[in-house]
């Protein structure tokens, strides 16, 4: 059997984009669910996109991400080198091979001629393709023309009638009609070659099996298979994978927010979280059940089962995940992953026990329900470290009562907890204390409890009274408590 070699192709362009991971994802799984090998190739020939420095940034995101490349920049491997840009001499045989067997032309229209051509077939409402004026010159004509020092591209002769029948894994066969086809630049002025001519060759020479890649380049597809025919190469299977939209059905672009996966690193997104997230943008395991790692995809993917579909970036899942993976963390490693976020609130309190790590570790592990992802952590817990809370006293007013009625109980609150010895400090106990004077009393227990959980937090949401004054200490809430009693002097009821 053929060996399965699937490949990861991005263009340096300075980041990893989420959709992009999505693709190096899917090329891997395509890979590994058939114990095949991964390849990544830094496809650099476009010299204007090209970022310095990005394919070793993109190995580190891979890296960190946990896919692992078999064959690529910086690692070697038998089919090398990986990096396009250094196989020049690789894609100048092939040129002129393809120009020997007249599968492709020499063409000198200059760039004004071009951009006059497609306005006026635009202006006539035809597609803008090469009107093919160089594809008939005489080989006399050609050398004449390169001896005399005009600059050319390279373009492929495309038939001009009759069918290409392409075969993509997900969608079956499709057809396109030769005509509609464009002599495509192979080869730039430069003597680069163009993406459609150098993702060809390579894909032959590494021997990929399965081209992994977005829909966007089904366009492409015909002439790719036909360059294949013209060099008499097995045409290689082709997995186009469905395009990624946000909720609104549009692109995922920058100004929409964080795109690329160094963001979500940066906000504190797990590895584990965005892998299983981004394996189900165009892929569904059977079964309900959703929460896998890297090693369960792999063992459930099947590349033949990949939706056609468009696959809706949805962040609130990919919180969804994130938390989840959170809430299975152990509690010192959340607490390493936090800290960075903490340092503002560590730096603000003057409460020496407030930056011990007994303390931190209490805060972290009673917001570890609620975190969706490590950056949370900083405005959630940040009540836990202030001086002197700052808000709104209407806040403290629970349904109809009045801020003197809140005042008051307030008042009873402190007193309640202020007869709880030290060593009792825990939240059974001021529960117990509490809930047992309110039930006695047949109090409502939101009149008590919300205004105590406000005075502790100054937040309309947070963890309960009872485990945020225990991390608290009996001081600091008592201190709390006391801040709101003492201000503004008398109660109004
Ligand atoms: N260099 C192309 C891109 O970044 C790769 C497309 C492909 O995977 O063939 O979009």
């Amino acid at each position: 059997m053929k060996k399965i070699r699937t490949r990861f192709a991005p263009s340096p362009t300075g980041y990893l984009h989420i959709g992009g991971l999505r693709t190096a994802l899917f090329a891997y799984l395509t890979s590994k669910s058939q114990k095949g090998e991964f390849i990544l190739r830094i496809e650099d020939t476009d010299e204007k996109r090209k970022v310095e420095g990005s394919d070793k940034k993109l190995i580190e995101v891979l890296k960190w991400i946990g896919i692992k490349i078999d064959e690529g920049p910086q690692l070697g491997g038998e089919k090398g080198p990986y990096i396009q840009s250094e196989r020049r001499a690789v894609y100048d045989k092939y040129k002129k091979e393809l120009l020997e067997k007249g599968e492709a032309y020499h063409c000198f229209c200059t760039p004004e001629r071009l951009t006059k051509m497609r306005e006026d077939l635009q202006k006539k409402k035809m597609p803008p393709r090469y009107d093919r004026r160089c594809r008939d010159l005489t080989v006399g004509e050609v050398k004449k023309k390169i001896e005399s020092g005009e600059k050319y591209v390279i373009r492929q002769k495309i038939p001009l009638s009759g069918e290409v029948l392409v075969f993509d894994e997900i969608r079956g066969e499709i057809k396109f009609r030769a005509e509609e086809l464009d002599d495509h630049v192979l080869v730039k002025v430069s003597g680069m070659p163009t993406y459609q001519f150098a993702s060809v060759v390579d894909d032959h020479l590494m021997e990929i099996s399965h081209v992994t890649r977005g829909e966007e380049w089904i366009p492409s597809f015909p002439k790719n298979v036909l360059l294949y025919k013209s060099f008499n190469w097995e045409v290689p299977k082709f997995i186009h994978l469905p395009v990624v939209l946000n909720k609104e059905g549009g692109k995922l672009s920058k100004r929409q927010g964080d795109v690329s996966v160094e963001d979500f690193k940066e906000k504190g997104y797990l590895p584990v979280a965005l892998i299983n997230f981004c394996a189900l943008l165009g892929w569904h395991p059977e079964g309900d059940n959703e929460i896998l790692d890297l090693a369960q995809i792999v063992e459930k993917f099947n590349h033949t089962k990949i939706n056609a579909s468009p696959a809706i970036f949805d962040t609130e899942k990919l919180d969804y995940f994130n938390g989840y993976y959170i809430r299975q963390m152990n509690i010192d490693e959340l607490v390493g992953k936090c800290k960075p976020f903490l340092a503002d609130s560590l730096q603000k309190t003057s409460n020496e026990f407030q930056k011990t790590r007994e303390y931190v570790k209490k805060v972290v592990s009673l917001e570890q329900e609620r975190l969706k992802k490590f950056s949370d952590i900083g405005e959630f817990t940040k009540f836990f470290f202030e001086d002197n809370l700052v808000f709104e006293e209407s806040l403290l007013i629970w349904k109809k009562l009045s801020l003197g009625e809140v005042k008051n109980n307030l008042k009873k609150v402190f007193e309640l907890l202020d007869k709880i010895p030290e060593e009792n400090w825990t939240n059974n106990s001021i529960e117990d204390s509490l809930i047992s004077y309110i039930k006695a009393k047949e109090y409502k227990v939101g009149d008590y409890l919300w205004p105590m959980r406000v005075a502790l937090t100054g937040e309309k949401a947070s963890p309960g009274p009872f485990d945020v004054a225990e991390v608290l200490g009996k001081n600091e809430s008592l201190k709390r408590i006391k801040a709101i009693l003492n201000k503004g002097g008398k109660n109004d009821s």
